[in-house]
């Protein structure tokens, strides 16, 4: 199989023990082995291709004293948040919902995490002052009252930054840029220093850092150069003015290839990613906090799903699958590409087909006029590149119970949640 078709060392084609073909694997386990024991759809992760990420990550930036946040929003399943803080990984969390995620798979976590967000309410501001958090990234001054009223209330201190919005575009879909000044998201950068000066006047306020986050899915990197700069200044400003600026906050935002074309491995992405972000950076003697999602956990995982029927409407070609837009929306809302492979590698004469699921709706969809293998009905896909994004936007539409997650280590699979079912679905309707 090519290159592009696969995602080494978390999934690779080889041979299937006691017979000539050849199957996808995610590490040492056959994707129909799984597929038997835990039904389709299924979302597969790999925690070694996991670990190699956040390892590359470390190595990239080894130059600058830096934490990686991992940004919970991406993929919050416990059993990865926990992997992940064992890895040494703090998190970036955006609502209550997550802090409690984090603080379930490691209590002790809660020191490493910065929590983001443009709508934090109180109870979530009170929860996370008593968590004792490293940082809160305050993203307007009427947040700033509610987190000053909240700490004095809690006689908590809290550590702040501003979410400085640098007003740099980001060539990324337009749901996911969020640093130009016309996006909902941080404070004006001229109106930063203003706002520093007046938090430092609060009590229970402690002045630590500056973050900020251009947006998601970027792959061209010199936006991110040109973010830090003008954060850079900022902080030799804010210090003139008499802050301690301890902590950059860089956000996250590193694309991913879901194309696969690339010839550079992630560790060279990594690298230029770590020079863009750092140089602005140098001799400020500043701690960095990195809050990347996707690109940890993007490549990491896939889904698996089974073709239940082909069908001809004139000239079109339908493959019709159990896996839909409620499982992974990525297709529909961001016209997102997702490369799938059958998951029995062959010889069969491509064919033109749209990948569509069972929801009733035109715009569930997972491929459109893609050339693909010839899929008989009961034949496996992998949908790959969906770790990130996909189950973390999954829902219920249709009634339609949420898939399974695996988490495959080595020759080991473990279910990490378990296939919802229609009681979990009415469970809660009175
Ligand atoms: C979504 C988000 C991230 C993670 O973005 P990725 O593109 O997944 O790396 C990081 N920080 C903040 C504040 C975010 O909103």
């Amino acid at each position: 199989m090519s290159e592009s078709s696969q995602r080494p060392p978390g999934f690779a084609y080889g041979p299937l023990k006691g017979s000539s073909s050849n199957v996808l694997n995610c590490e040492g386990v056959s994707l129909p082995q799984l597929a038997d024991r835990f039904g389709t759809p299924l979302y597969v992760y790999s925690a070694e291709m996991i670990r190699e990420r956040v390892s590359a990550f470390n190595i990239a930036f080894r130059g600058i004293e830096h934490t990686i946040c991992y940004s919970v929003k991406a993929n919050s399943n416990l059993s990865i948040l926990r992997l992940l803080a064992r890895l040494g990984c703090g998190f970036d969390v955006v609502s209550g919902g997550e802090l409690q995620r984090v603080l379930r798979a490691d209590r002790k976590s809660a020191k490493k995490v910065a929590f983001s967000g443009v709508g934090k309410t109180i109870p979530e501001i009170e929860a996370a002052l008593k968590a004792n958090i490293l940082l809160f990234n305050v993203e307007s001054a009427s947040e700033l009252e509610a987190l000053a009223t909240g700490a004095a209330k809690l006689k908590r201190k809290a550590r702040i930054a501003f979410r400085v919005n640098p007003d740099v575009p980001a060539d990324t879909h337009p749901y996911i840029s969020t640093g130009l000044h016309k996006h909902k998201f941080g404070v004006p950068i001229t109106e930063a220093r203003k706002l520093y000066t007046h938090a430092a006047s609060l009590p229970y306020l402690q002045v630590a850092g500056i973050s900020v986050h251009i947006g998601s899915q970027i792959t061209d990197f010199a936006p991110f150069g040109i973010a830090m700069e003008r954060v850079a200044d900022l902080v030799r400003q804010l210090r003139k003015d008499g802050h301690t600026i301890e902590y950059v906050d860089a956000g996250g935002g590193l694309g991913i290839d879901y194309k696969a074309h690339s010839e550079r491995s992630f560790p060279a992405v990594a690298a230029s990613y770590a020079r863009e972000i750092s140089k602005p950076l140098s001799k400020l003697h500043v701690k960095l906090l990195l809050e990347p999602g996707r690109s940890i956990i993007g490549p990491a995982g896939i889904l698996l799903t089974r073709v239940l029927y082909r069908k001809t409407n004139g000239d079109k070609k339908f493959v019709i699958v159990d896996a839909a837009m409620n499982d992974l929306i990525r297709p529909s809302l961001y016209q997102a590409e997702h490369q799938i492979v059958p998951v029995k590698a062959g010889d069969k004469t491509p064919q033109v087909i749209d990948i569509v699921g069972p929801v009733c709706e035109s715009g569930d969809f997972f491929a459109r006029g893609r050339e693909l293998p010839h899929v008989e009905e009961g034949d496996l896909l992998a949908i790959l590149d969906a770790g990130a994004y996909g189950m973390a936007l999954a829902s219920n539409y249709n009634s339609r119970p949420r898939p399974a997650e695996v988490l495959v280590d080595g020759k080991s699979a473990k279910l990490i949640r378990r296939r919802e079912t229609i009681a979990d679905l009415l469970r809660s309707e009175l």
